[in-house]
């Protein structure tokens, strides 16, 4: 038996973060303005994102240096372990040999501080005092507030409504941590009052809590508004995960053929796979697998068009897989991914072919997630178990085959927190959702109508 956990020194820790903007197969579309439908200027952007972020938005530049001051609190838990699944092959009994990179090791349990820890760094530089955002199960709520919490700064969430009385514990981390919490639809917004009007009993959505993050930062000078996913400088802090793999497996002499994660709005899968889209695009043999939801299948069954972040139309308009910006989810319990769109930059590469997408119903992911805990330990965030089952059937694949494959996914958070779906699956009571075609067809109806090519 070699390593079992491939761990990385501090030194080894990456001074720069990846941009793979410069090495797309296509050229990315622009964001365009909501209004006018053409494309949005840097200084559109201005009254809620700090310079810095907007500048890496648009960036050309491959690398880009991550300040000693974000390397300093990344530092907490980075590098993260790469984990060789033995004890999972040897359940399968597959000659696949299994990787796992190990996100929850970060305070908050998932990835998203990564970013969270950065885009705090930069508000600070710009004098900003107060940051706001949204949440669903309040994975990225609670990064942000950790992140700052590390820099001074405050940090109102609006957090959809049905989770925030659902799981009270993310909410009470934020709280720990020194932010504010609230449910939406709230009453401090006018978008909040405005669908408490229409309906006082709105359990709420992702796309109502980011109308109501965006425009309380409108409202304040000394307030801007933090994003957790889909945008292109988002991606770009998640590199770290990826660019350790990449030194983790040089350590044992190994080359990835498949790279596996699940995918909301795409951070933690691009973190992952996007500094191996070079060596892809040179001719390497590498599969990339991006795994959703079957409830919410935006790259496996939405269209790739401009469709709006929110659901009241506030942000630019984004080339992206959308199902429709009021495209409601059905409420499975993998929250972090009921998400109507797809990163612009994962669907540009899905659209290209160099990303593949599948998708999974929740209970196969269930039980994928119990038979990982049995096998490894971790119990994982009902997100990352979009990941485990895809990882289970290509190295059940390769039983088949008889061949000896290389498989690497993104073990994105822990469940600790989630242990109440758990719960309901264990009891029987959790059940997929047909695909809900009406829906969608009703929700694409309302894309916006700007030239989509
Ligand atoms: C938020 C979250 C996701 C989904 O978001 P992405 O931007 O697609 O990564 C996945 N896993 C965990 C643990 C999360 O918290």
């Amino acid at each position: 038996m070699s390593e079992y956990k491939i761990t990385l020194s501090e030194q080894d820790l990456p001074r720069s973060w990846y941009n793979v903007i410069p090495d797309l197969p296509a050229p990315l579309p622009p964001p365009l303005h909501p209004c006018t439908g053409q494309p949005a200027r840097p200084d559109d952007l201005r009254p809620i994102f700090p310079m810095a972020l907007i500048e890496q938005e648009v960036s050309t530049q491959r690398h880009i240096r991550i300040p000693e001051e974000v390397l300093d609190i990344l530092r907490l838990w980075r590098p993260t372990p790469l984990f060789r699944a033995y004890r999972l092959e040897k359940a399968l009994g597959t000659p696949a040999r299994i990787y796992y990179k190990y996100e929850g090791a970060s305070p908050a349990g998932s990835h998203k501080p990564n970013t969270a820890i950065a885009q705090a760094y930069y508000n600070k530089q710009a004098g900003i005092k107060r940051l706001t955002t949204e949440t669903g199960a309040g994975q990225w709520g609670s990064a942000l507030a950790l992140a700052a919490n590390f820099f001074g700064l405050e940090c109102q969430v609006y957090m959809v409504k049905c989770s925030y009385h659902q799981k009270p514990y993310r909410r009470t981390m934020m709280q720990a941590w020194g932010a504010r919490c609230v449910p939406s639809p709230s009453t401090e917004t006018e978008s909040g009052r405005r669908v408490l009007q229409e309906d006082p009993d709105c359990p709420g959505s992702l796309g109502i809590a980011i109308s109501e993050a965006v425009e309380d930062a409108m409202h304040r000078p000394d307030t801007n508004y933090s994003l957790g996913s889909v945008l292109n400088h988002v991606m770009l802090h998640q590199t770290v995960i990826g660019l350790e793999v990449m030194k983790q497996l040089k350590l044992v002499d190994e080359e990835p053929d498949i790279l596996i994660g699940c995918c909301g709005g795409g951070s933690n899968f691009a973190g992952l796979v996007f500094p191996f889209v070079p060596e892809k695009a040179s001719g390497k043999p590498i599969r990339i697998i991006g795994v959703e939801p079957a409830a919410c299948p935006s790259m496996t069954k939405g269209v790739y068009a401009y469709d709006y972040g929110d659901k009241s139309g506030m942000t630019p308009l984004l080339k992206m897989d959308t199902l429709g910006h009021d495209f409601i989810p059905p409420g499975i319990h993998a929250g972090g991914l009921r998400y109507h769109g797809m990163a612009p930059l994962v669907s540009l590469l899905h659209r290209h072919g160099v990303v593949e997408a599948v998708s999974y119903p929740q209970v196969r992911c269930f039980e994928a997630a119990v038979l990982f805990a049995r096998a490894e330990g971790i119990i994982v965030a009902p997100e990352t178990s979009h990941a485990v089952a895809c990882v289970l059937d290509e190295a059940r694949r390769a039983k088949e085959e008889g061949r000896e494959k290389v498989i690497v996914f993104n073990l994105s958070g822990h469940g600790l927190l989630d242990l109440g779906s758990y719960d309901k699956y264990f009891a029987g009571e959790l059940v997929d959702y047909e695909y809900p075609d009406d829906k969608i067809r009703e929700s694409l109806a309302h894309l916006p109508k700007v030239p989509q090519e």
